[in-house]
C-alpha cells in the first residue's frame, strides 16, 4: 500500500537496488539514480551467505531465482599453498538445513541483473550522477551532473566507496591504502574442471592467498581473486595486470594454482 513518502536512492549498485526493491514493497515511492549510462555486467565473483539470501527472499522469491543460476558449493576448503594439504573444510550447502537457506557464489553482474529485475524499470534513472543536494528540513533537493533536479522526502546514499552523499554529510576523506592488493581473473570453467579444481577453495601461504571458485550453475566461469602485500601508487583503484606479474606473485604455489594462472 502506497504511503506517499518519496525516497530517492543515489546509487543503483547492490545496496541501492536491494533498498529500492524492499522499500517499494513496503509502500514507498522510490526513484533510483545512478551515474552509469545503463546496466553492464561489471565486476567478477561474489559470495553470498544464507543470511543475505533470507533477506533477498522478500524480493518476490529472488533467492530461488539466484539459486537456479549460481554455484552452490557444498564446502569451502582451505589448502596449504605449496603441498595442497587440506587445513580446513567448512560445510556450506552440505549443512544447508542448519541455516535454512543456501550459500551461493555468482558473478556480480548476474546478481545485479536479477536484483534490478525486482525494481520497477521506470523508477531507475541511469545517467544521473548526484553532484550536490540540499536538505530543506522537510525534503531534500537533488542536483545531478546532467542538469536535472529532483525533490524527495528522503535521500538514501548508496553511492558506493566514493560516496558523494557521505562526503557532503561527513566531509571528504581520502582512502587509506592498507598495503594489500588483489589480482582478479576469470578463466573457463572447463579448464578448471580438467585440472581438478575444488568447487570453492582458498590457498594460503604466510603472507598471501588466492581464492578460487565457480560463478554459475553450469560451471562455465571460474574465478580467481588474491590478497597480496604490495605497493600501490596509482590514483585509480584498478589497473590492468599481466599473467607474468600474476605468476611471479604466486611463484612456488601448488601446480593446480599454477595451472589456473596459466589459463588467464
Ligand atoms: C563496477 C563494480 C564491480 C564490482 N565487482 C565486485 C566483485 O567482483 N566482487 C565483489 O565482491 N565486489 C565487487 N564490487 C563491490 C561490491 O559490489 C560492493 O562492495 C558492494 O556491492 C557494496 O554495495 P554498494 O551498493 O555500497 O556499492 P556498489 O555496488 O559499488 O554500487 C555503488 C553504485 O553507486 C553508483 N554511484 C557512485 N557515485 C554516484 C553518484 N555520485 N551518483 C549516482 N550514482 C553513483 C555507482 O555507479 C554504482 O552503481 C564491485 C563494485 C562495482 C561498482
Amino acid at each position: 500500500m502506497a504511503n506517499g513518502v518519496r525516497v530517492g536512492i543515489a546509487g543503483a549498485g547492490l545496496g541501492g537496488v536491494a533498498a529500492a526493491g524492499l522499500l517499494q514493497r513496503a509502500g514507498f515511492d522510490v526513484i533510483l539514480f545512478d551515474q552509469a549510462p545503463g546496466f553492464a555486467r561489471l565486476g567478477a565473483g561474489i559470495q553470498f551467505g544464507p543470511n543475505v539470501l533470507k533477506i533477498l527472499s522478500h524480493l518476490d522469491g529472488l533467492d530461488k531465482k539466484l539459486e537456479e543460476i549460481s554455484c552452490l558449493p557444498d564446502y569451502w576448503v582451505s589448502r596449504q599453498w605449496d603441498t595442497g594439504e587440506i587445513m580446513a573444510k567448512i560445510p556450506l550447502n552440505a549443512e544447508r538445513s542448519r541455516y535454512g537457506a543456501p550459500y551461493i557464489t555468482i558473478h556480480r553482474g548476474d546478481l545485479h541483473q536479477l536484483m534490478l529485475d525486482c525494481v520497477q524499470p521506470e523508477r531507475v534513472r541511469w545517467g544521473h550522477k548526484l553532484v550536490d543536494f540540499q536538505d530543506n528540513g522537510r525534503d531534500v533537493t537533488l542536483n545531478f551532473e546532467n542538469g536535472a533536479r529532483e525533490t524527495v522526502d528522503i535521500l538514501v546514499g548508496a553511492d558506493g566507496i566514493n560516496s558523494r552523499v557521505r562526503e557532503k554529510i561527513f566531509g571528504r576523506e581520502e582512502a587509506v591504502y592498507t598495503g594489500w592488493l588483489a589480482h582478479r581473473a576469470i578463466i573457463p570453467g572447463s579448464v578448471a574442471r580438467d585440472l581438478g579444481a575444488d568447487v570453492n577453495a582458498k590457498w594460503w601461504s604466510d603472507d598471501r592467498h588466492i581464492v578460487c571458485y565457480y560463478l554459475d550453475r553450469n560451471e562455465d566461469e571460474f574465478y580467481l581473486v588474491t590478497g597480496e602485500p604490495g605497493e600501490w601508487t596509482s590514483a585509480s583503484g584498478q589497473l590492468p595486470s599481466t599473467r607474468a606479474e600474476f605468476k611471479a606473485a604466486f611463484k612456488g604455489f601448488h601446480p593446480l594454482v599454477q595451472g589456473y594462472i596459466d589459463a588467464t
